[in-house]
């Protein structure tokens, strides 16, 4: 690991005025502020504004009296604004980056990576919206006297709440199949990260989104969290399983739908025939990309019991070659984890471990000396089920190898978790490793890949399974959530019940054959 001294230079796009106009809008009647830091350093970079109930409830009032106009213009100026919003969201990445990482402590390379997901959601949806929210015609039970039409309409207001790993990504791409089929939004950051979404909304205003229809709330959650739901008529929720419980909660107490995208305890399984090379190349992504923080990484690695000793030994090699440190250029392989008190947590886990018997094969510590909340990329052998992180999300940069000796024993000790969003599978065999990727319980499966394949194929949904998540984001229903059905159904002629003079057994009898002349010619 390469060891530098702190010397920074904050971007040059975040200025004391810059930050000042984004958190302008974010409403706190009673004064109260957060210290939004920067991550590397610790220092403060802005006081956040804190939203009173009274802020929340005006802002969905404000959401709502925009969200009827913003409903009742056609499908395609609405979509325009998109179009005009992906070129801004391009020109302008850099300089979110920059949020992103005063904000986060990620290394650049993964905060440009994360501009990148809005503009990806809006290409897709672009091409896809106007149809999915076009009118269909289903016909109706009499042919060619009824018809039935789906006609899909907003919901109203979407209440987002978004967490701290990918604040951009989360707060503004689940918001876009929100706007674009007709609701508005009002968006929960997370405190910590509150500065590269609110950059987004005002590039999307730039764009020509109307004015009030994205509103921001800010606060922690259990304070925010109850207002926002109780005058919600949606919640899009990504965070952690335990959150995902109480929000799912009050959203089925208030009989409206809602989103919950949370934890996983991914697996990786490498097969016998895998490349070497390439897996643990994914591998070292797989665990320390974005510092160990994003939903779909890899905590637990499970290598044949031939080549376990091969795969680790490359492994740790280049698990201890990584380039760790603050900066705001492209140079280093991982950056910080988000705060000092997730340090401590993601530390708590790997001393557990320690202290009921793992070996630590490299890293394990924290890096005061590179910044308050750096902890090194973390290898550990022989964790089990009695350990934290033998059973529960870490959510940093730890990852544990694991020996099998058969396939089915691999499956069964990837499938042995109460979590279901991602696994990733390597095989010199496609056809192998597909094989086995459908016996993985799980809401996402790679092949020879770890998670950049799923999570960027926008057009397939995605979401986990068991206490991962309830709903996807992403395809059709990434959009078509945010919508409720009407069904419109027209009766042209009164054809129901006995004709005048007919007796209701004729009419039964009428009634009956027709029936299964409707089956016999697949009549709809
Ligand atoms: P968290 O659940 O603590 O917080 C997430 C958001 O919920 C934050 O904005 C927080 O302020 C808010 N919140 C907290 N308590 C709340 C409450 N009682 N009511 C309403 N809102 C509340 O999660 P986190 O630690 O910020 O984020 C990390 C977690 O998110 C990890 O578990 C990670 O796996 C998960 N995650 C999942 C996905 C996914 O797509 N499945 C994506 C990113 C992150």
């Amino acid at each position: 690991m390469t060891l530098t001294p702190l010397e920074l230079t904050r971007p040059a796009s975040v200025t004391d005025a810059f930050l000042q106009q984004l958190v302008a809008r974010v409403p706190g009647s009673s004064g109260t502020t957060w210290k939004l830091t920067e991550v590397y350093t610790g220092d403060v970079l802005v006081e956040l504004p804190q939203s009173a109930p009274e802020d929340i409830e005006r802002a969905f009032a404000v959401a709502r009296e925009a969200q009827r106009k913003w409903a009742a213009t056609p499908v395609k100026e609405r979509l325009a604004v998109f179009k005009r919003a992906h070129t801004l969201f391009v020109d302008h990445a850099r300089a979110v980056a920059d949020l992103i990482q005063v904000e986060s402590g990620k290394n650049r390379r993964m905060a440009i990576e994360e501009t990148c997901d809005p503009p990806m959601v809006m290409s897709h949806y672009l091409k896809r919206a106007a149809r999915l929210l076009a009118p269909v015609k289903r016909g109706g039970p009499v042919p060619l006297v009824t018809t039935s039409t789906e006609v899909r309409q907003p919901k109203g207001v979407v209440g987002i709440i978004a967490p701290w790993n990918f604040p951009f990504a989360t707060g503004i791409s689940d918001a876009v199949p929100a706007l674009m089929a007709g609701n508005a939004v009002v968006l929960k950051p997370d405190n910590k990260t509150a500065l590269s979404p609110l950059y987004g909304i005002r590039l999307l205003e730039e764009a020509g989104l109307p004015e009030g229809l994205f509103q921001v709330v800010c606060g922690e959650g259990p304070d925010v969290g109850p207002t926002l739901i109780d005058h919600a008529d949606y919640v899009m929720f990504t965070g952690s399983t335990a959150t995902g419980r109480v929000i799912g909660e009050r959203a089925g107490r208030n009989l409206i739908g809602c989103c919950l995208e949370l934890g996983g305890k991914n697996p990786m399984i490498v097969l016998e025939d895998a490349d070497f090379s390439e897996a643990v190349r994914g591998a070292i992504f797989g665990a320390f990309g974005n510092t160990g923080q994003i939903c779909m990484h890899i905590e637990r690695i499970y290598l044949p019991e031939s080549r376990y000793e091969e795969f680790k030994k490359a492994f740790v090699a280049a698990a201890s070659a990584l380039d760790v440190r603050a900066a705001y250029d492209f140079g280093p392989d991982m950056g910080s984890l988000v705060s000092v008190d997730h340090m401590r947590r993601v530390k708590s886990h790997v001393d557990d471990a320690v202290a009921k018997g793992a070996t630590v094969l490299c890293g394990g510590k924290p890096r005061p000396d590179l910044g308050p909340a750096f902890f090194e990329p973390t290898i550990l052998e022989g964790v089990t089920a009695e350990m934290l992180c033998g059973v529960t999300e870490t959510f940093g940069p730890v990852v544990a190898l694991h020996k099998y000796r058969t396939v089915d024993e691999a499956v069964a000790l990837a499938n042995d978790t109460d979590y279901g969003l991602n696994a990733s599978v390597w095989s010199g065999d496609v056809v192998a490793g597909c094989a086995l990727a459908s016996r993985i319980e799980s809401g996402n499966v790679n092949v020879n890949d770890i998670l950049a394949t799923a999570y960027a194929a926008k057009g397939t949904p995605s979401g986990g399974v068991k206490n991962s998540g309830v709903g996807a984001r992403h395809g059709d229903q990434g959009l078509l959530k945010y919508t409720d059905v009407k069904n419109l159904a027209v009766l042209k002629k009164q054809v129901m019940g006995p004709r005048p003079g007919q007796g209701y057994e004729k009419y039964v009898e009428s009634m009956l054959s027709g029936l299964k002349m409707l089956r016999r010619f697949r009549i709809r």
